[in-house]
């Protein structure tokens, strides 16, 4: 996100220190970790928060009139209403637990089947993640309704105009990322649910990129859905939560059936339970709900508008100096775009760059970030990919560029 050019005072130094892993070498060489769009690192509160489950208040939830049932019972709920406050939700139940960002756009697409007919339409962009693609294939293969797909341009943002042309009273659902996973570009999203609003079709956000970086109002967006992962924001793996607007998980069907999610069982006829229990088959992860409203809280904290302006700064240091070396190209140029660079070196495959780097200590993504179609367009197989979190640091980027060019010059 473009932040005002104020360059905040910001403790990466005493911050850094509650991020245990941050001191660790790897291949004799301090850990320079700039993979956050893949998973962020975890603070010790969060682990605390973990540990402190396990070793106290370990139990099933919700039926239990035990002690330690209620206390996970409370604590899990508690998280619920962190999380509802976070995104800005009108209710606490409108925010449902899954096991992440992929989990939930399946839950959405699951239920749009019961509600999809022949030949009606569904929207996406040529920037998404393939979790937000290939559900939507999968229920238009279920219902027979139509994929159309906004197209991109060479710097990596959505043709508006091209949108503008794709809505039509036949659209019932538009789904976009808020943030490109392997560009960074922001998407204008607020332009595009207003736009699709106003032929009465629904809108799913894929937040898994823009909420580590930007702390999204669900309510001013007025989106109907929104989707995360708390192991992209300081939380633990395999948990994450989809809001809804009430009147829109009252008209998707359960998704999974079984405990938990009913209201009464006979052989005849079951009844479901109300929101948010209805979407919520099973034993959660009770531990990975509470220690992803320690992670808000604690990224909270330090502060969203802090942490975007940091994360500018390092954006900005960082393209500079990578546009130093000769023939390297960087992908994804929006006026408006998180703290991520995909680039390639002339011809050098992004693989070999990624791996004598790691040789180094440095860790970054290559290959096609679940984004082949981004891929397909540039023509090319894939690219280096580094994402920086609050918790990197200038000094890290010097050792990141030195290595680039290590490993530039033992390949060309
Ligand atoms: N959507 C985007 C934009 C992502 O970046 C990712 C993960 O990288 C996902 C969806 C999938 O998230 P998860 O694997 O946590 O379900």
């Amino acid at each position: 996100m473009k932040v005002a050019a104020e360059k905040a005072h910001f403790d990466v130094e005493t911050i850094r220190k509650d991020f245990p892993i941050l001191s660790r070498k790897v291949n004799g060489y301090p850990l320079v970790y700039f993979d956050n769009a893949a998973t962020s690192q975890t603070p010790q509160q969060v682990i605390d928060t973990i540990v402190d489950y396990y070793s106290r208040y370990n139990a099933n939830i919700h039926r239990g009139v035990h002690t330690l049932s209620q206390e996970a019972t409370d604590a899990y709920e508690q998280a619920r209403i962190n999380i509802q406050k976070h995104f800005n939700a009108a209710k606490a139940h409108e925010i449902i637990y899954t096991a992440g960002t992929t989990n939930a756009i399946n839950l959405v697409a699951s239920g749009f089947s019961a509600l999809l007919n022949e030949g009606d339409e569904i929207i996406v962009s040529a920037l998404e993640h393939h979790s937000n693609i290939v559900p939507w294939q999968m229920l238009c293969e279920r219902t027979g309704a139509v994929l159309k797909v906004i197209p991109m341009d060479e710097n990596g943002t959505l043709k508006m105009e091209e949108y503008d042309k794709l809505l039509s009273e036949k659209t019932k659902l538009v789904f976009v990322n808020h943030v490109s996973n392997a560009l960074g570009t922001v998407n204008p999203v607020k332009e595009i649910i207003e736009k699709a609003h106003a032929v009465d079709a629904a809108v799913l956000l894929d937040g898994a990129q823009a909420a580590p970086h930007i702390k999204a109002d669900v309510q001013d967006l007025d989106v109907d859905f929104y989707v995360v992962s708390a192991h992209k924001m300081c939380g633990p793996t395999g948990v994450g939560v989809l809001y809804g607007k009430e009147e829109w998980l009252n008209k998707l069907p359960p998704y999974q059936g079984g405990g938990e999610m009913i209201a009464t069982v006979t052989f005849e006829k079951t009844t479901y339970a109300d929101l948010p229990h209805k979407f919520e088959a099973g034993t959660p992860n009770i531990c990975g709900g509470i220690a992803f409203g320690t992670a808000l809280d604690y990224m909270n904290a330090i502060g969203f508008e802090k942490i975007a302006a940091y994360e500018q700064e390092l954006l900005e240091y960082a393209t500079e100096k990578l546009q130093e070396i000769e023939g390297l190209r960087i992908y994804g140029v929006s006026e408006e775009k998180t703290a991520v660079i995909s680039f390639n070196i002339g011809e050098i495959h992004p693989y070999d760059i990624g791996t004598i780097i790691d040789k180094l200590g440095i860790a970054v993504r290559t290959g096609h970030h679940c984004a082949q179609p981004i891929m397909d367009f540039y023509k090319i197989p894939g690219t280096v990919r580094a994402s920086f979190a609050f918790y990197n640091t200038k000094e890290e980027i010097d050792a990141f560029v030195e290595a680039v060019k290590r490993a530039k010059n033992m390949l060309s």
